[in-house]
């Protein structure tokens, strides 16, 4: 009984009618679809072993507490920090000085500093874009440098951060060295500007991306999009492929279009379903990262986490108790996957660095009318080819393309009811890459 019930339910659902009122009449247009961009960053380009070299130098440094030496070479977050921006030294002058690294000093106070000011350091390389433009908008991603033992405020015990979180550290490095490289040979990358980052007291409060926030803002720059990297490094069932999560916030309207999910889906559509689970949440239930503030900013901004974490890896002294094996080391880490990972940053940021600014002030009108109009403004760019018109139904959680526009900032889907499907638009280069989609507001 139960199961023919079940199959009662399934046949009812695959037959919906395609013909209620309200929808387009003779089924919606079909336009023609630009390919992306070619000169993907291919996998096998993504040094693992740099990445490997890069970790051991991190666990090496014993701890990389936010509140542990910043001056001792030898032990220390100020270890960990070295080495970050040795490597992006190193990548910028084998890109022919393609990088601007800078080390970006402040002082933050939260309770898990004892409630008093400590001195912080963020490590910045910039890969300026060439469009006057785009280059005031940057897209940033993002790993934690500090990490932490079972003693949250105690710098004193081993903290190997080998997963938490040099793994996102490596890979936001990795990904300065593949798209420095991209832009070194030409081909018009990046028209937007990329921030690699390495933060520190992520820990201690979020503190060293809390701050990122109001440096990129000092600087002028607007937010096009922040990939937090945070325990990217394991894959506990290898053998995959795997899927990375990749977490995004609903933001606060009904309909889950905040801007953070609409670099999720770009992000998804950039590397393929079999690459990327989105999840339709800020982040692991209960739990929080470094691009947490830029999402509750409004921006744009997704974490990336390993499929499955293993919680006696994270947060622990190194120990055995009762036959368990506590701590967050190196032997536990899967360069294959977090090779994986880095790729698909990379890709991501290249097509995203690559497209038009997204339009602004999508209107949705036609309420109590048969059509829906689509109104949006945009800047002149003589590389835009046009606008995608999206639309979806309210039940999907994926766009699907509905119209192009090629010129003017409106558009009239005729015969369109503008209660059943949510509705957004992003503009299209001439070379294929898109902005993330800007979902329409009500008049
Ligand atoms: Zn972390």
């Amino acid at each position: 009984m139960v199961l023919l019930g079940l199959f009662t339910i399934s046949d009812a659902a695959q037959n919906t009618p395609a013909q209620d009122p309200g929808e387009p009449p003779q089924g919606q247009p079909h336009p023609e679809l630009l390919s992306r961009p070619g000169g993907a960053i291919a996998r096998q380009s993504v040094d693992e072993k740099a990445m490997q070299v890069l970790i051991h130098e991190l666990v090496g440094c014993g701890t990389r507490h936010s509140l542990s030496s910043w001056t001792d070479s030898k032990r220390g977050i100020g270890c960990g920090r070295d080495f970050v921006a040795m490597r992006f030294r190193q990548i910028s002058a084998e890109s022919g000085g393609k990088l601007q690294v800078t080390v970006n000093e402040f002082a933050a106070t939260s309770e898990r500093t004892g409630g008093k000011p400590v001195p912080m350091e963020n490590v910045y390389a910039i890969l300026p874009g060439n469009d006057p433009k785009l280059a005031k908008t940057l897209f940033i991603v993002s790993g934690h440098m500090d990490s932490i033992s079972s003693r949250w405020t105690d710098p004193e015990p081993d903290a190997p951060g080998a997963d938490d979180d040099a793994s996102g550290t490596t890979v936001s490095v990795e990904c300065a060295r593949l798209l420095s490289k991209a832009a070194a040979s030409g081909q018009g990358f990046p028209r937007a500007t990329i921030l690699f980052a390495a933060v520190s007291g992520e820990e201690q409060g979020l503190l060293g991306s809390k701050h990122m926030l109001d440096w990129i803002k000092e600087q002028g720059y607007t937010v096009g999009g922040m990939l937090d990297d945070d325990i990217v490094g394991a894959d506990l069932a290898p053998g995959g492929p795997h899927r990375v999560r990749l977490f995004s916030g609903n933001g606060t309207v009904d309909d889950c279009d905040s801007p953070s999910r609409e670099l999720a889906r770009a992000i998804e559509e950039i590397d393929g379903r079999s690459a990327i689970r989105m999840i339709f949440r800020v982040d692991r239930y209960g739990r929080g990262g470094d691009h947490y503030y830029f999402y509750k900013a409004g921006l744009p901004a997704v974490r990336f986490t390993e499929p499955l974490e293993d919680y006696t890896h994270q947060h622990q002294t190194p120990r055995t108790e009762n036959g368990i094996v506590y701590g967050d080391m190196e032997k536990y880490l899967d360069f294959k996957f977090m090779g994986d990972v880095a790729r698909d940053n990379a890709e991501a940021l290249r097509q995203l660095a690559m497209a038009p600014a997204p339009p602004a002030r999508t209107i949705l009108k036609g309420a109590v009318t048969p059509d829906a109009k689509i109104s949006w403004t945009a800047e002149e760019d003589p590389e835009r080819a046009g606008f995608e018109i999206l639309w979806r139904e309210t039940t999907e959680s994926r766009w699907q393309v509905y119209d192009f526009v090629v010129t003017g900032t409106e558009t009239i889907l005729k015969g369109v009811s503008t209660d059943n499907h949510y509705y957004a638009v992003r503009a299209v280069g001439k070379n294929g890459a898109r902005s993330i989609a800007v979902a329409t507001e009500a008049n």
